[in-house]
């Protein structure tokens, strides 16, 4: 029997008859195992882009027939990804180019002094953005070794924080190195009992799992659309209104901009817009924010249990022959039995990662990543070294799959693995 057959099938997705040339001249469907960093678009995302795309028009700014139609599209995207987040009717939904800009969008709209609390765990997207204005301080938060370790943690630090001022938690939900699950629903009730905010990086999380923003409670979500199946340079920003809408907008420009008019003493005054549009300035990605709406609802019909379950039955076979290598060390921060995502990063003994994952793409037509995955400090604490340790070359080999992956990639990479060390 298949590996996945009793759960579900993989879901259709683009270039999965891509012919890839091997070192020893042949050539082979290419395997992409590489979710993490970027997925193929689900042919239903496709499809709707390209039914789209003879209407293109301009958002927001025309009154001809495909202008207007364009704008209903772009709008109507952002209902159906707030309904996707489960978002309270409060929330706004900001579409961005991706998580990091998202997050930065944030980080230049917290109020004057805010606190940020953050892990040393984070993606860079999440750990950087904070640090960048005078008036922010931020804290790092070490490493926890399990889930209820990560809430003690940050428990301390709120606790040991004035409590008068703005303070926010930045945290992902799963790991793009470790695919572990964070336990996010506790670190917001964490949060919130000490009166911070907390922003959640679903940039891995959501192409996996359902992320429900009411029942997460939690008071932002940034996500990306081509890890979510929808390649197309479009982000999500989505959750509480009021500090970005106190915020000076994001970029100024045409959209954001309600008045602007020149004083008696030549001076410009602008009247900012309120709500997303305030930081949405410039013509919008509308074919982005459409495909990512499309992956939505093409995720939600799928049923992500379904899904969920079927990634569950791969990762798992995954670790478990990975674990019967002596050569091989998967690299984990919650330890065995934590939950976690189909993202798998590992080191082999006897080979450089890079030198490994070049030996998978040229032997077997299989694209996974290495390095350290834009989270250095998380891969130092990982791998127990410093770069100059290993002559510089610290790094893993990241394997990540998700709803488009058919079995065949997996035994391939098994295969791979065991034939390269065995
Ligand atoms: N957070 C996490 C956990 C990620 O994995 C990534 C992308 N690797 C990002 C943030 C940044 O996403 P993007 O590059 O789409 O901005």
């Amino acid at each position: 029997m298949p590996l996945s057959a009793a759960v579900s099938a993989p879901l259709p997705v683009l270039g999965r008859d891509v012919l890839v040339p091997l070192a020893d001249g042949s050539e082979v469907t290419y395997a992409a195992l590489d979710y993490a960093a970027s997925a193929p678009a689900l042919q239903r995302v496709w499809d709707e882009v390209a039914a789209y795309a003879p209407y293109y028009g301009s958002v927001h700014r025309g009154a001809g027939y495909l202008s207007r139609l364009s704008t209903e599209l772009f709008e109507n995207s952002r209902r159906t990804v707030a309904e996707f987040l489960g978002c309270r009717p409060d929330d706004q939904v900001v579409f961005t180019r991706s998580t990091t800009d998202s997050l930065n969008l944030l980080a230049g709209a917290l109020p004057w002094r805010t606190r940020v609390f953050v892990f040393e765990t984070e993606h860079h997207a999440a750990l950087l953005p904070w640090g960048r204005r005078d008036d922010v301080r931020v804290t790092w938060l070490d490493a926890p070794r399990a889930p209820g370790e990560a809430v003690d943690i940050l428990e301390r630090a709120l606790a040991a924080r004035d409590p008068h001022g703005p303070a926010l938690v930045c945290v992902t939900g799963a790991s793009n190195v470790t695919g572990e699950l964070w336990p996010v629903r506790e670190l917001a009730a964490a949060a919130h009992a000490h009166g911070a905010r907390i922003v959640l990086d679903a940039a891995q999380l959501a192409p996996h799992h359902p992320v429900d923003i009411s029942e997460l409670d939690v008071d932002w979500v940034a996500f990306s659309g081509h890890k979510l199946y929808a390649p197309f340079g479009a982000g999500v920003l989505a959750g509480r209104a009021d500090w970005l809408g106190e915020a000076e907008p994001y970029l100024a420009g045409g959209g954001a901009s309600r008045r602007v008019v020149r004083d008696g003493r030549g001076l410009v005054r602008v009247e900012w817009q309120e709500g997303a549009a305030r930081h949405e300035a410039g013509s919008p990605n509308v074919i982005g924010v459409h495909a990512i709406a499309a992956a939505c609802k093409a995720l939600t019909e799928a049923g992500f249990d379904a899904l969920v379950e079927r990634e569950r039955a791969l990762v798992d076979r995954v670790r478990a022959e990975l674990a019967e290598l002596p050569r091989v060390r998967v690299l984990s921060l919650f330890g065995e039995g934590a939950p976690r995502v189909g993202v798998i990063s590992f080191v082999v003994e006897g080979w450089d990662s890079g030198r490994f994952a070049a030996a998978l793409s040229e032997g077997y037509g299989i694209g996974v990543r290495d390095g350290l995955f834009c989270a250095h400090p998380l891969v130092r604490v990982l791998l127990g070294r410093e770069p100059e340790e290993c002559g510089g070359s610290l790094n893993a080999v990241r394997v990540s799959f998700g709803v488009g992956t058919p079995d065949e990639h997996i035994e391939r990479f098994l295969r791979a693995v065991r034939e390269l060390a065995p």
